[in-house]
């Protein structure tokens, strides 16, 4: 199987950058041409080392390696199906379970089962395939964009908290292992990875100090910015919005060559004091940028030199794309690459295409992959229907990297290194072309998932139990909730969830508006783990809204949709709702509303395991 070049540790004049592209571009070539048989090689080298876990033994593969006799005997799963074993390593088990190498921690998904998020077991050498597929994206960028070793790359980045299991496993989200692994912070010098925020600024546990400090090492080096960006769209919008509250204490540190008092992390204060020298001049321009009514066009002016916004805006993040049009006027957004903590997928190969046409070429080392077709229901919400649980004859439906076809989608399978065997990602992708013999994919949407600000991710099951803890409220009132549904409304920063009522009164007793804030909270705090979090620690979301709407108002909604073509027989009320006009047909509708009037409890680690510990 094709070896991906490794680094080089020499931060000298004889670093060759353009041998080093070569070849990465070279063994993108080679890993899209030989994709099968790099593939039969991946799960050959996964079944071997695992012959003897106690999953692989419990099914009875028996130390079979083919992919035939791999697809006859293995069940297509779900987080469920595993959770018993996961349950098993989190509170300290170390026998061979999943892996026949040693779990090295877990990683939290965003998303979610029963409330938590899923726990995804890894194993250290994945580190080092993530790494794999980092170092493949500047090269991919440098054949569009030339020039871009010679400056600075300004990324917002952060940790997020970790917890530790029962049985002491460290669980964390993926990035946050990543940034703290050495991969990352002992990297070496690489003119890619030359980013304007010291590891310090981004190891820093406290977001606003680790906001604060890598705004101000980006705006003292704001020249030799020529890209900058955050993993999503929604972290750069609000690293924006920072800047807005926050820009005249970053002038004076500029001004002054001090740094205010309440960044109080001493490693933090070293580290950017390596960078910030007193320089008024600068902090006038950026003062008398930052004054103007409008700030249209702000990342651009105060970066004169960027050439790109490196933020994922596919999927749910597409609805970021005129805001972050606004701010940067219009500069190119790149969506670079697709992962997951169950594993690091792909690399988009044509950077600059429209985000409406981004697609990601799954590389084929990563993992084992498979896909299962999926069907669209046609109808107004065209909604795409995948079976829970699988028969065996969908079993049998699935098909290999090299075998998928064009313009169909298909939900994507994987085998992984760390013991994830033929699992159901959840997320939806289209074939978009091909590189060589490796497909490449649209992102099409994660299933079910119907509201998203960032890296939350709310189903209907969820909201639907967490409306019903709410409207307990109305009890003493004699009302009930006749319909809802609900909106990701991101025109606030941070965005935030927004649900329509429509209520029948019974009752003569007026329902105050402390009871809707007491829905709102009670749906909050029924939300899972993910969203609590983003409301509490990260503030990346917004206080939930709910909108009163006057009676009737689903049945013109209703009226609508059949208007657009919905049958009227199998009509059912959205319970999210995208599409603009529908949006401005409920808000033209709002009697009144009300907000969450606190945040909801959050902390690190599941429930159960707090007394445990
Ligand atoms: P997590 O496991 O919490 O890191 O979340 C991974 C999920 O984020 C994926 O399964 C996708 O649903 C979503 N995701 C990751 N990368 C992208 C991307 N480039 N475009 C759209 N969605 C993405």
């Amino acid at each position: 199987m094709p070896e991906a070049p490794k680094n080089t540790h020499k931060p000298t004049t004889d670093y060759n950058l353009e041998l080093k592209n070569k070849k990465i571009l070279q063994f993108i070539e080679d890993v899209t041409s030989n994709a099968d048989e790099v593939q039969k090689k991946v799960l050959e080298e996964i079944l071997s080392r695992n012959a003897h876990v106690e999953y692989l033994q419990t099914h009875g593969l028996n130390g079979h390696t083919d992919r035939e006799t791999f697809k006859t005997i293995m069940p297509v799963i779900t987080y469920e199906d595993i959770q018993p074993y996961v349950d098993r390593i989190a509170n300290g088990d170390t026998s061979p379970i999943l892996s026949s190498h040693p779990i090295s921690e877990f990683l939290t998904s965003s998303g979610t089962s029963g409330g938590e998020r899923k726990l995804m077991p890894t194993i250290e050498e994945e580190l080092g395939r993530r790494s794999l597929l980092y170092s493949l994206l500047m090269p991919v960028m440098s054949q569009f964009v030339p020039g871009l070793d010679k400056g600075k790359g300004m990324y917002f980045l952060f940790i997020k908290s970790e917890a530790k299991t029962p049985g002491g496993l460290v669980a964390r989200p993926v990035l946050t292992s990543y940034y703290k692994s050495t991969h990352f912070k002992d990297r070496p010098y690489d003119p890619y990875t030359n980013y304007t925020s010291p590891n310090e600024t981004i190891l820093c546990p406290d977001s606003y100090q680790s906001m604060y400090s890598q705004m101000l090492c980006g705006l003292c080096q704001h020249k030799e910015v020529l890209r900058v960006g955050a993993v999503f769209a929604s972290g750069f919008i609000r690293a924006i919005k920072f800047l807005e509250k926050h820009w005249r204490f970053l002038c004076n540190d500029i001004r002054t060559g001090t740094i205010d008092s309440q960044i109080t992390d001493q490693s933090v204060r070293e580290a950017v004091m390596k960078i910030l020298k007193p320089d008024p001049q600068l902090a006038d321009f950026i003062e008398a940028e930052c004054s103007k009514d409008s700030w249209q066009g702000i990342i651009t002016r105060l970066w004169p030199n960027t050439k790109y916004v490196d933020v994922i805006v596919t999927g749910t993040m597409s609805q970021y794309i005129p805001t972050l049009d606004y701010y940067t006027n219009g500069l190119p957004l790149v969506c670079t690459m697709y992962a997951s903590s169950e594993c690091y997928f792909g690399v988009n190969l044509n950077p600059l295409c429209k985000p409406s046409e981004v697609s990601y070429t799954l590389i084929p080392t990563m993992a084992y992959f498979e896909f299962l077709p999926v069907q669209r229901n046609n109808g107004v919400n065209s909604s795409i229907s995948v079976p829970k649980t699988l028969n065996e004859k969908e079993q049998q439906e699935l098909v290999d990297l090299v075998d998928v076809k064009l313009g169909q989608e298909y939900e994507l399978v994987v085998t992984t290194y760390s013991g994830l065997y033929r699992y159901r990602v959840g997320d939806v992708l289209r074939v978009a072309g091909f590189k060589n013999n490796a497909p490449q994919f649209n992102f099409i949407c994660r299933k079910n998932v119907v509201l998203c600000i960032d890296s939350d991710k709310t189903d209907e099951v969820e909201l639907q139990n967490a409306v019903k803890n709410a409207v307990n409220h109305f009890l003493p009132f004699d009302a009930t909730l006749a319909e809802y549904t609900s909106y990701a409304d991101t025109t606030t920063i941070p965005g935030h969830y927004v649900l329509y009522w429509e209520l029948s009164l019974n009752g003569t007793t007026p329902i105050p508006p402390s009871v809707f804030e007491d829905c709102c909270l009670t749906i909050e705090e029924s939300l899972n783990s993910v969203y609590r979090q983003g409301r509490v620690c990260d503030k990346s979301i917004g206080p939930l809204e709910i909108k009163i709407v006057e009676p009737g108002t689903f049945d013109k909604l209703m009226d609508y949709a059949i208007s657009l073509g919905a049958s009227i027989n199998q009509y059912k009320t959205p319970r999210c709702v995208k599409f603009a006009p529908i949006v401005e047909l409920l808000n033209s509708r709002a009697v009144s509303s009300f907000f969450s009037p606190k945040c909801p409890k959050w902390f690190p680690g599941h429930k159960q395991w707090i007394n445990m510990n």
